[in-house]
């Protein structure tokens, strides 16, 4: 906690001067990290061994020079990227299956964030007791414009994923309580209870999943909700302009969007006078490659490659994200932030499913439910809203022996879901074994969900 406020106090008062400023602080903490790299993880010295690359050249190799990882690589090689033994594939995935507690620590020393997704895509990453708090100050001191003043705390109210070990929910539930009252409510529980507890708390400062924030929106403007935040927060989805108007104007306040991954928790966020994401640069450096792996430097679109400069328990260099992105290569080219600012185009975008009980309230679920689909049997699946009260749900199973065991699971799990939503007399759905995940014209070739909407779309096409 000394650590933490002495930094927060630090990072407060140090000005980056310049946009040179921030990448020369920059580079020097990735040579840092590229010299213990070499000397600690396995996997980081053999893979630039093999690249011909030695210690010597830390000093003066060039970014673009590194190869790339991904999550793929990492996981498969899990066991040689930390120089803990402690970090080692079998204890964490049994740590992450054993437990739901997002606030704990893995043997008393790590953070483990896990990602969604299915098997062959699922990852894990992790974060020393002293990241985590480098992760802290920067996200209070990027995405806050409050001040911190421990005489006068600040009521955050935070809407996320509570269900699995998630970024959001961890970070959240761990910003220094000395500033903030928080409050983290699950984004699975009805619409009514959150509205109560918002309600009841009164937050200052609110954060969220786009489309949870949203939801909030729309009950402020029915008159179920009825607060005043003076500030919020959403990250997680892409900030449509539509999404943004539409939060901005019922809640007449400040928007901050942040750009955040369970690889670096805030890469990058908007300011209250300017929509810009700007990249915590001296944290995060980050590269837009085209899909032949060449650096793009003239603010067109392509992947993101991150190197977290902080993480030296799990480092990621040169690492490709799943977003598109583009990058302003310079200070904002709109306000007085020297960071170099980003822009975001699918993000990491699901459809959401909707349905409509009988006195015609309407409930949507968060689409951060496919964790459930996080199951070593499971290759491949996809649910699909076949009527507007009932699912499809397709498995690719690897062992079909298995199928029993895996429909038991899963039906528990959607059970309660629906339950917790007060769906569950609404919404059936069924589950069907299939040999693969057939493309859909709409919603994405592989759309992992498909809506009612656009499986009509479909059939139309179909059957005419
Ligand atoms: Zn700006």
């Amino acid at each position: 906690m000394l650590f933490l406020i002495k930094q927060l106090i630090a990072e407060k008062s140090k000005r980056i001067s310049s946009f040179d400023d921030l990448t020369k602080r920059a580079d020097k903490r990735f040579r840092l990290l590229l010299k213990y790299v070499f000397t600690n993880s396995v996997f980081y010295r053999d893979l630039y061994s093999k690249h011909g690359i030695t210690i010597k050249d830390i000093y003066n190799i060039k970014i673009d020079d590194l190869p790339f990882t991904s999550k793929e690589i990492l996981m498969k090689n899990f066991d040689a990227v930390s120089c803990d033994p402690l970090i080692n594939r079998k204890d964490i995935d049994s740590y992450v299956k054993s437990t739901a507690d997002y606030m704990g620590w893995y043997k008393d020393k790590y953070k483990i964030i896990k990602t969604s997704g299915s098997t062959n895509n699922y990852g894990v990453f992790i974060y020393s007791k002293r990241e985590w708090d480098i992760l802290r100050v920067i996200t209070v001191n990027m995405a806050s414009n409050f001040n911190v003043n421990p005489f006068k705390k600040v009521k955050l109210a935070s809407l996320v994923d509570t269900r699995g070990l998630h970024a959001g929910a961890s970070l959240m539930s761990d910003i220094p309580k000395l500033f903030f009252d928080i409050l983290v409510i699950d984004i699975y529980e009805s619409q009514k209870f959150i509205n109560e507890k918002l309600n009841k708390f009164q937050p200052d400062l609110m954060s969220g999943y786009v489309h949870g924030v949203c939801m909030c929106a729309f009950e402020q403007m029915e008159g179920r909700l009825n607060i005043n935040p003076k500030e919020i927060t959403t990250s997680g989805e892409l900030l449509t302009d539509e999404a943004r108007n539409t939060i901005a104007t019922t809640f007449n306040c400040r928007l901050i969007n942040m750009y955040a991954a369970s690889e670096s928790i805030c890469i990058a966020t908007s300011s209250p006078n300017c929509q810009n994401l700007h990249i915590a640069y001296d944290w995060n450096l980050l590269e837009v490659v085209d899909e032949f792996g060449t650096k793009i430097t003239n603010g067109n679109s392509g992947n993101a490659v991150l190197t977290n400069l902080y993480n030296y328990s799990f480092p990621l260099i040169r690492y490709k994200m799943n977003d598109m992105i583009s990058l302003h290569y310079n200070s904002c080219p709109n306000c007085d932030a020297v960071y170099p600012v980003i822009k975001i185009f699918d993000g990491r975008k699901e459809e959401i499913l909707t349905f409509t009980r009988s006195d015609g309230s309407e409930e949507s679920l968060y689409y951060s439910f496919i964790n459930f689909f996080d199951e070593p049997n499971i290759k491949a699946y996809r649910i699909i809203q076949k009527e507007p009260n009932f699912l499809e749900i397709q498995l690719v199973l690897l062992n079909k022996m298995q199928t029993d065991e895996i429909i038991y699971l899963l039906d528990d799990r959607f059970r309660n879901l629906f339950l917790s939503k007060k769906l569950d007399n609404v919404v059936s759905y069924n589950f069907a074994i299939v040999d693969e995940i057939e493309k859909n014209e709409f919603g994405g070739k592989f759309a992992r969900i498909i809506t009612f909407d656009n499986y009509k779309k479909q059939r139309t096409i179909l059957f005419g």
